[in-house]
């Protein structure tokens, strides 16, 4: 990587300002998930293994109103990190101020603080999601040198990851960081080839800047999902009641057009008369009746996209290929999750929230090579746009 990392510094009696990604799923002050939780170990436990002071913080959730803050704190993560590190981490349930700065004085080296939500400094004019300078600068002010492992909030530049930065401390990449940019973006910027991407998802408009950027990188673009019936549309076929963007036809068009034959589309569907488990299905070839919406591909397509997918040296799936949530419209997903995971010796990798829940949720997460823990940033990578959370960190 062409950034600093943690390696790179002498952590020895530091004060480490630790940007973190700790944004998990909570019900009812329950951690669901804590994905994110271990994903960040490795650049906690080498600050604590070089005898570094772990100084942690993290948002979680949106803040707008003192009523937001409910069920936002991050304490309970702090207990879940103390179990999973196996030694006492010292939370303190603020942004600033007396409290937070006595605990760093009397921090010894191996020691871990967690401090507060940063998005509670939205409440008086979203002093963290507006990069305001003076917040930036008072936390740089609380360490020594900065280490940003923040992968799923690089997309944005707040006060908790440019704002430090900017103020020119020593900022580096943890580990997560360099494992999401080395993977997600050098599958995007150099791949090993073939390179098969697989979209889908529910609409087009949110994966143009991933179809214009990979119709020049990927060898082929295999589309599913919702997408599929904008395309469909943009060819004449009928889309039935299919969720189909009007306005993005013409743009479907000059994508299939410039495309060149990479984008390979499904030719059949699993269409159904309503929107649930309990829908009464057929499947159709490329038109959809009118009385029925397509909710998946079909079996047909998922012969097709495994036969496309032989020989891939990478692939990079972004967006479930039917209504994965609704099990009758989950084997189109099952389908190509397999066809990858059975690939011998490709680089794949998932980039995509719900994508990412699928392949978990469909048993197939430990079948991928990476799988990111950012659906925006990693959204922003394969779209080929510069990351500023990334940008901000010190080149090599
Ligand atoms: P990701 O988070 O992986 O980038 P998206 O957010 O783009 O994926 O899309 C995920 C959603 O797309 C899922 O909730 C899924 O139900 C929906 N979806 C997939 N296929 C269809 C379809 N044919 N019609 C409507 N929604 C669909
Ligand atoms: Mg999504």
């Amino acid at each position: 990587m062409a950034k600093m990392t943690i390696e790179d510094l002498d952590l020895k009696d530091k004060k480490v300002l630790v940007r973190v990604d700790f944004n998990v799923p909570l019900k009812d002050g329950v951690i669901t998930d804590d994905t994110r939780i271990k994903a960040a170990l490795p650049t906690i436990k080498y600050v604590l293994d070089h005898d570094g002071k772990a100084i942690l913080f993290s948002h979680l959730g949106r803040v707008k109103t003192e009523e937001d803050k409910a069920g936002k704190s991050l304490a309970p993560v702090a207990k879940r990190l103390s179990e999973l590190l196996g030694k006492e981490v010292t939370f303190v349930p603020e942004t600033r101020g007396e409290k937070l700065e006595a605990a760093i004085a009397g921090m010894k080296d191996g020691d871990v603080v967690l401090f507060e939500n940063t998005r509670f400094e939205d409440i008086d004019g979203k002093k963290e999601s507006k990069n305001d300078p003076e917040l930036g600068k008072y936390w740089a002010s609380l360490g020594d040198v900065f280490v940003n492992d923040a992968f799923g909030t690089a997309h944005r530049a707040h006060a908790s990851n440019v704002g430090i930065a900017s103020t020119g401390i020593p900022t580096v990449a943890g580990f997560l960081m360099e494992k999401e940019i080395n993977f997600v973006g050098g599958l995007v910027e150099n791949p090993k080839r073939p390179m098969v991407a697989i979209l889908g998802g529910a609409k087009v408009s949110d994966k143009i800047g991933v179809i214009e950027n990979l119709i020049d990188k990927a060898d082929k673009i295999l589309i599913g999902g919702g997408m599929t019936y904008t395309f469909y549309k943009a060819l004449g076929h009928s889309v039935g009641k299919s969720i189909c963007e009007l306005d993005k036809v013409d743009l479907a068009k000059s994508l299939l057009e410039k495309a060149d034959g990479k984008i390979i589309l499904p030719i059949d569907t699993v269409c159904a008369d309503d929107f649930s488990n309990d829908a009464h299905t057929e499947i159709h070839e490329k038109n959809v009746p009118d009385d029925l919406e397509g909710l998946d591909i079909g079996p047909k397509t998922v012969e097709l996209f495994t036969k496309e997918l032989q020989g891939a040296k990478s692939v990079v799936w972004n967006g479930p290929m039917g209504v994965f949530e609704l099990s009758n419209f989950a084997k189109g997903t099952i389908g190509v999750c397999k066809a990858i995971a059975e690939l011998p010796d490709a680089i794949t990798i998932i980039g995509g929230g719900d994508s990412a829940a699928a392949a978990e949720q469909l048993g197939f997460a430990d079948k991928f090579t990476h799988i990111s823990t950012g659906g925006g940033a990693s959204l922003e990578l394969l779209e080929g746009k510069t990351l500023p959370g990334l940008a901000a960190i010190n080149d090599k």
